[in-house]
């Protein structure tokens, strides 16, 4: 009888141990065995994050891996998005091996390319980096030797909340984060990136029109045949009809004025909480479109379109606005040559006079000179609501006005700036003023066309 007991109570010990054994490796979830497959296989090095933007549609990265490696071992190098199925999605990247014995690597120098975040597919995603190196054994038939790094953050800037742009009244919420997997000995920092389908809240936005001026500041003034053209009139028709036909295309749109309580508005409201520079921000539009007019002193027979653009940035859909409006109204690129790139395209950066009578004026004034450069945007509606991508500086040292709240954010509005025409242009102010229709079609059909509306 004795002997029984004890054979049952061996029994029940090894069913315990055996249980408890499997509780350990068998009671985790899917999701859990796979980050523990994942991160048991990643390389023990990390990169580390050295830029992290997201800038219109685009998140840009750049980071560095602390680890001697030899350019011509190296086969190919990628960034990885891996889902928790272990199916990974390659990314192109620019990589380097520095005089700093480190691998560097970049999406792209273009603030508004790299990663397209419109066009993530729902899931889960660990973002690491895939270096594959020639093998160089004796052995003919062994493998190349590929590594995978996880990312760490390096940079100041933490979780980012992105809504993709409304297509057929559905949103995604992106989110991208950065934790750390502790498992026994693995302490590993990573980048995750979940994209799920979500209604866009009330106060998100898609695209922000900014009709120019407004308010006390009226902009340029024409009079033909005794009626005054008023610069802040023009834009703010245009505007409102431009932000018609951007939600036929069932985009989410929002004016920064109306018309309406305009008194205050003054040319220094443009920085602080509801201002011009602010709101794209404020609602996490990915575009912004300023509309103007141009106007010089002297009268010109025939003007044209000019559209400013963000420095360092792809010029694609600042080409096809241009190319669009020229079509559909009928008008002409600006013969301006001046800050010209391409027909119709501009790009107006700091000059270094400027910069150095922005130093003279900010010492004048006991205050620190911002760290503007000559990559630095000039129009500040496309240099603030860009953040740190387009060197945002208003921060509040100048007290003649509000501080952007946004100067510092790594999430930026990718801005546009469209002189429909010149007000000393007789021909073009009336096309403008008629054909007001045909500029909006203009800029509806580059939307449509860009984003495959
Ligand atoms: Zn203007």
């Amino acid at each position: 009888m004795k002997k029984v007991l004890g054979l049952i109570i061996i029994i029940l010990f090894i069913a315990l141990g055996g249980f408890l054994i499997y509780s350990k490796f068998f009671s985790e979830t899917e999701e859990e065995k796979q980050q523990r497959l994942l991160f048991t296989s990643l390389n023990k090095e990390e990169v580390e994050l050295t830029k992290y933007i997201v800038y219109g549609t685009h998140l840009n990265i750049n980071g560095s891996l602390d680890k001697k490696l030899y350019e011509d071992n190296i086969l190919e190098a990628k960034l990885v998005f891996r889902d928790l199925k272990g199916k990974d999605q390659e990314f192109e990247i620019e990589y380097e091996l520095g005089n700093d014995d480190k691998f560097h690597f970049k999406t792209s120098d273009n603030i508004n390319e790299g990663i397209n975040l419109e066009t993530l597919k729902k899931g889960n995603y660990y973002i690491l980096i895939k270096i594959k190196q020639k093998n160089l054994s004796e052995d003919k038939d062994a493998k190349d030797k590929i590594e995978y790094y996880s990312i760490k953050n390096g940079t100041e800037y933490k979780d980012v909340e992105y809504y993709t742009i409304t297509k057929n009244d559905k949103n995604n919420k992106i989110d991208i984060s950065f934790d750390k997997y502790k498992e026994n000995d693995l302490n590993k920092n990573y980048m995750n990136i979940v994209v799920k389908e979500e209604k866009l809240p009330n106060n998100i936005y898609d695209v922000v029109i900014d009709p120019g001026h407004g308010g006390k500041d009226g902009g340029a003034v024409t009079k033909i045949n005794g009626t005054d053209y008023i610069e802040k009139d023009i834009t703010l028709d245009v505007g409102k009809k431009l932000k018609k036909s951007l939600e036929s295309l069932g985009l989410k749109v929002k004016l920064t004025r109306d018309g309406s309580n305009e008194e205050d508005l003054g040319i220094y409201d443009m920085y602080g909480k509801g201002g011009r520079a602010v709101i794209p921000n404020e609602v996490k539009a990915k575009y912004l479109i300023s509309i103007h007019l141009n106007s010089a002193e002297y009268k010109m027979k025939n003007g044209g379109i000019e559209i400013y653009c963000p420095s360092n940035a792809k010029l694609e859909f600042a080409s096809l606005l241009a190319d669009n409006i020229v079509k559909s109204a009928n008008t002409t690129y600006s013969p301006n040559v001046t800050y010209k790139v391409t027909n119709g395209v501009y790009v107006r950066n700091f000059s270094y006079s400027e910069i150095e009578s922005s130093k003279a004026s900010a010492e004048e004034a006991g205050l620190e000179p911002y760290n503007i450069t000559t990559d630095t945007p000039y129009l500040f509606i496309i240099r603030e609501p860009g953040g740190i991508a387009t060197n945002a500086y208003v921060d509040g040292r100048n007290k003649d006005y509000g501080a952007n709240t946004y100067y510092n954010s790594n999430m930026g509005v990718e801005s546009y700036l469209v002189e429909l025409g010149f007000m000393n242009s007789d021909n073009d102010l009336m096309n403008i003023i008629n054909n007001q229709d045909k500029y909006v079609e203009g800029i509806k059909k580059s939307f449509e066309e860009f984003l495959n509306l």
